[in-house]
């Protein structure tokens, strides 16, 4: 289907062509100079001792999580309003997810106090995601870390280039990790990132990312090395040069394109903060976000099928961030799951809506126009 707008498009040009032809021209294409000068600059952008870029978001957060050393009988604390692959790379080194509830309405972030209810002697974990860019309270989730020993990761797959007190989405906890999917912020089509300040971490991460191995194949082609030693299960987590070589010129983009989003959700706010029948998070929001989404919540009298549909005949593109995970049978399957009174309701009601850098003023305008009709469609 042709969208008139759709809920999010790259904002790729010819930079990013060029760069995919040097690289095809450099006849290099696995993990080499490409993929360091990218970690490199990715590190410094968020000013954070070590970068190692990976396949994808979800196997920097199973390199996360197994680098803490996670295993069967530990429980990590999660939201369940995330992307599943939060909870699913927990599962990976067979460790329990327990979800906690969010914040509000208002703050779709982990709530500190549901945080600390959460905790037992097995949890080992908090794991928060800064849902749409906008950040968890992390000084909050610090101190109660802080309190019970416990290892905090941030998925902050929403959140390249959102800062809390001017310090970058990813830093706050041990372990930042980032991904690179088409629709997100920084695009590179699959690609993920993992950040952390913490050495250790860094060399049991990078080694993890690559079988275990003691060299790497781009070692050996320069000559440094000649053979390898196996020091620890591992897996192939690479990343390709030609999508380092996209995510150095996404991330030369990303804060103008950033800036764009946030004036877009400001453009939003304007024309929809006082619309009977929606209700807007974030509209306090008062530090740096990527802005990575624009939600909005229903009134509970609405029917949201209905709105979406009409949306969608209007030729705007929405989706629903998220279908909670504990509700998923998958997770049913593994006991019994909380209730989660706050998440539950937000994502019985919530509706997503197109936000990407190259939005124009007019596409707002034709999103806020069919807003109002769809409203109307989905109180008969
Ligand atoms: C996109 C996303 C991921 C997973 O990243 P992939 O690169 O698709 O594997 C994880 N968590 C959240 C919140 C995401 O939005």
């Amino acid at each position: 289907m042709p969208w008139r707008v759709p809920l999010a498009d790259l904002a790729f040009g010819p930079e990013e062509l060029e760069a995919v032809i040097e690289v095809i021209e450099s006849r290099w294409l696995t993990m080499g100079s490409v993929t360091e000068r990218f970690e490199k600059s990715f590190a410094e952008y968020l000013g954070v001792r070590h970068a190692i870029a990976v396949a994808n978001g979800t196997v920097a957060l199973h390199l996360a999580y197994a680098s803490v050393g996670l295993r069967p009988g530990d429980e990590v604390i999660l939201p369940s309003l995330t992307f599943v692959a939060t909870a699913n790379a927990v599962r990976y080194t067979g460790a329990t997810p327990v979800f906690a509830d969010i914040t509000s309405a208002s703050d779709f972030g982990l709530s500190p106090r549901a945080v600390e209810e959460a905790i037992t002697p097995n949890t080992k974990a908090i794991a928060v995601m800064h849902y749409g860019g906008y950040m968890c309270d992390m000084p909050a989730i610090l101190n109660i870390a802080q309190k019970y020993k416990l290892t905090v990761i941030e998925d902050a797959a929403h959140a390249p280039g959102s800062s809390l007190q001017k310090k970058p989405a990813g830093t706050w906890g041990h372990i930042g990790c980032f991904s690179f999917f088409s629709n997100k912020n920084l695009a590179t089509g699959e690609g993920g990132m993992v950040v952390t300040q913490d050495d250790s971490l860094a060399e049991k991460i990078a080694l993890m990312r690559s079988h275990g191995m003691t060299t790497l194949t781009w070692d050996r082609h320069r000559g440094h090395a000649h053979s390898y030693d196996v020091v620890a299960l591992g897996y192939n987590y690479r990343i390709d040069e030609i999508r380092s070589a996209l995510g150095l010129v996404q991330l030369e983009k990303l804060e103008k394109n950033n800036e764009k989003r946030r004036e877009i959700s400001a453009l939003y706010r304007e024309h929809l903060s006082k619309v009977d029948g929606l209700n807007l998070p974030y509209l306090d929001y008062s530090e740096v976000s990527a802005a990575h989404l624009f939600p909005v919540l229903l009134d509970k009298s609405l029917n949201r099928q209905a709105f979406i549909t009409e949306m969608h005949t209007q030729g705007i593109q929405t989706s629903i961030h998220y279908p909670p995970i504990h509700q998923f049978t998958y997770y049913q399957s593994l006991g019994d799951m909380p209730t989660l009174p706050v998440t539950e309701s937000v994502a019985g009601c919530e509706v997503t809506l197109p936000l990407y850098p190259g939005m124009e003023a007019e596409h707002v305008e034709n999103v806020v126009e069919a807003v109002g009709v769809a409203l109307e469609k989905s109180c008969e």
